[in-house]
């Protein structure tokens, strides 16, 4: 499709590992985090080379140096230890026992919630009791009792640490994959043949393997911090040695005439903590690819549009919709990316037009860009104008552009079950999208909604409004889409593929219904599909997009016979003719044989 220029220069794979290391340094606070773990892990990486004084060697006569003092840039403790030694000494401790925690507490939770979450049933039930008993207890006061039990030194708190956090790992892992475990690839996998070891290593834990990254990262600073808990309570590193959880214990006692012996390991656990903490935000905003694009970071009701687009006439007198030299895309690390290009259509009052073209060529963006819905970031309207009858939408105000979606231009959908409220009643559903628009009471508003199920063809209106949208065939779904979208008598209704989920004889019946109510209401309908056999069902004129751009239009009658572009022929000789058996895949066949420049869609 259209890749910009400069993205084309190096290899996919490069690219993206790039970018996610671009979008990961321009996250600020992450990069500030990055840098000083860096320098941190490189200070306790040196230590046993660095010309430091022996971290455990006392020297009563140098008792409580200041910071700054000669040979002690750091100053000394109470036993004359060097300061600056033991704090990079200690962080080691710390640091590593923290890790190790994690990545203990990583393996076996992930490991717990992967075969949870995957066999279900019994299994599931067993161990994730077996995890509510140990979150049962507060965290802290259960490290502390395992501590008791083991005896207190670092090994034990690090054993202690790692347990109490295993349920982290387990819930979460367990949660992912449980809504893995029951879709179609890993279905298909298992019919494949794979064992069950199999499907679980390379079709459940790959997509797992970004929550368990993102739980460690964010969990690594607190296990640090939990360490040093243990260890100020004289449960962890036992002296002399030092870790910075013990050198805070001891300097407690020095807090006022000496501060510096605990603010120097309380400013580097801080420095830690901190470091790890906007490291680990950094990385899951890059891992989750909806934070990445900036979607739910910042999501725009209304898709951003350039200020200053040229200035465009309205097409034919009385359009009902008029979209003229429409240009969207969506704003990547790469630049923009147009997804549709000088597109100009114009849909008169009562009238049914047809926009095909095959996947991806642009189709939902023209539709969603038409009431401003193409989220923003990244989706971006760099030129155009659409106009309807004379007003301009991409001059709309916010306000003015929320309430015309739904009463002047409604759109009914491709899949009724994702667009439906999974939770709600669908009569309440219908119930709602009248509300946006009407002020009426309760009862008046249930009337309406009956009404309209019933104006679309569900059966038995009044007690199906209370069913919920699963307990629906497919067709049914789509109806109250249809009902939803008829709820404020739209002038214009677009709909994008909204049989194509469906099988043909349930087909048949909506095109037919969509047919009727918009003659009935003299409703202009944009009817989006990739199907020429639809468009000959229903539409009056059509429009062809390949690409992102329209290479074609014209009544349909006159564009099924004596199709001008080879696109169109294509698409044409992809709608089967009963009867025609095996010659219509060789016509096909033949049809996409036709030039290279051509073939390549
Ligand atoms: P269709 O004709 O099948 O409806 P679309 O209009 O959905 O196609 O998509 C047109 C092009 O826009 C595609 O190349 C698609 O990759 C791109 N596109 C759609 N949504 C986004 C998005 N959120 N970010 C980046 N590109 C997108
Ligand atoms: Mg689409």
């Amino acid at each position: 499709m259209s890749v910009p220029v400069e993205l084309q220069v190096e290899p996919a794979g490069i690219s993206a590992r790039l970018s996610s290391w671009r979008l990961l340094m321009n996250n600020r606070l992450a990069a500030a985090g990055l840098v000083a773990l860096v320098l941190i892990g490189m200070a306790m990486l040196l230590v046993p080379v660095l010309p430091l004084a022996d971290p455990d060697v006392t020297a009563p006569a140098d008792r409580l140096k200041p910071v700054l003092a000669a040979g002690h840039p750091l100053g000394t403790d109470q036993l004359g230890r060097d300061m600056l030694s033991r704090l990079l000494w200690g962080a080691r401790v710390s640091v590593a026992v923290g890790f190790a925690a994690t990545l203990i507490a990583a393996v076996i939770g992930s490991a717990i919630g992967l075969v949870a979450g995957y066999a279900g049933g019994r299994t599931d039930n067993l161990m994730m009791r077996g995890i509510d008993m140990l979150m049962a207890f507060p965290y802290i006061l259960l490290a502390l009792a395992i501590v008791a039990a083991l005896g207190p030194g670092l090994m034990n708190a690090l054993y202690a640490i790692a347990v109490v956090n295993i349920p982290f790992f387990a819930r979460n892992v367990r949660g992912v994959t449980l809504g893995l475990a029951r879709r179609e690839f890993v279905d298909a996998a298992r019919l494949s043949g794979k064992g069950h070891l199999a499907v679980l290593a390379t079709e459940v834990l790959p997509n797992v393997l970004p929550v368990i990254v993102i739980t460690m990262s964010t969990t690594a600073g607190w296990m640090i911090l939990e360490t040093a808990g243990l260890s100020f309570l004289g449960l962890g590193a036992q002296p002399p040695q030092a870790d910075l959880g013990s050198m805070l214990g001891e300097g407690r006692a020095q807090l006022f005439t000496a501060p510096h012996v605990s603010i120097v390991p309380g400013l580097m656990i801080f420095l830690l903590v901190i470091s790890l903490n906007v490291l680990g935000d950094g990385i899951r905003d890059v891992l989750d690819p909806r934070l990445r694009s900036g979607a739910l970071a910042r999501p725009g009701p209304v898709t951003d549009i350039a200020a200053d687009r040229g200035s465009f006439e309205p097409g034919a007198r009385g359009s009902a919709l008029s979209i003229r030299n429409l240009e969207t895309g969506f704003l990547s690390a790469g630049g923009f990316v147009p997804a549709v290009r000088s597109v100009s259509l114009d849909l008169a009052p009562g009238e049914c037009l047809g926009l095909i073209g095959e996947s991806g060529s642009g189709k939902s963006v023209t539709a969603l860009s038409v009431m401003g819905l193409v989220a923003s970031p990244p989706g971006f309207i760099r030129d155009g104008a659409i106009y309807l009858g004379d007003e301009d939408v991409l001059a709309m105000s916010q306000t003015r552009l929320i309430a015309s979606r739904g009463s002047r231009v409604a759109y009914i959908f491709q899949d009724p079950l994702t667009s439906l409220h999974p939770m709600y009643p669908i009569g309440r559903q219908v119930e709602e999208a009248i509300g946006a628009h009407q002020r009426m009471g309760r009862g008046e508003r249930r009337e309406k909604a009956v009404a309209l199920l019933e104006k679309v063809g569900i059966p038995d209106a009044r007690d199906r409004a209370a069913h919920y949208p699963h307990q629906l065939s497919g067709g049914q779904r789509q109806r109250v889409g249809i009902a939803m979208a008829l709820a404020n008598d739209p002038d214009i209704i677009i709909a994008d593929e909204p049989t194509t989920a469906l099988d043909v004889t349930v087909q048949a019946r909506i095109l037919e219904l969509l047919r009727d109510l918009q003659r009935e209401r003299n409703l202009a309908l944009l009817f989006i599909t990739h199907d020429f056999g639809v468009v000959a069902e229903i539409c009056d004129r059509v429009a062809v997009m390949r690409d992102g751009e329209i290479v074609e239009t014209g009544p349909t009658g006159k564009v099924l016979a004596s199709p001008q572009h080879a696109y169109t022929r294509r698409l044409i000789a992809c709608v089967p003719e009963l009867g025609l058996g095996d010659t219509f895949l060789d016509r096909i066949e033949h049809l996409f044989k036709q030039p290279k420049a051509e073939a390549q869609t």
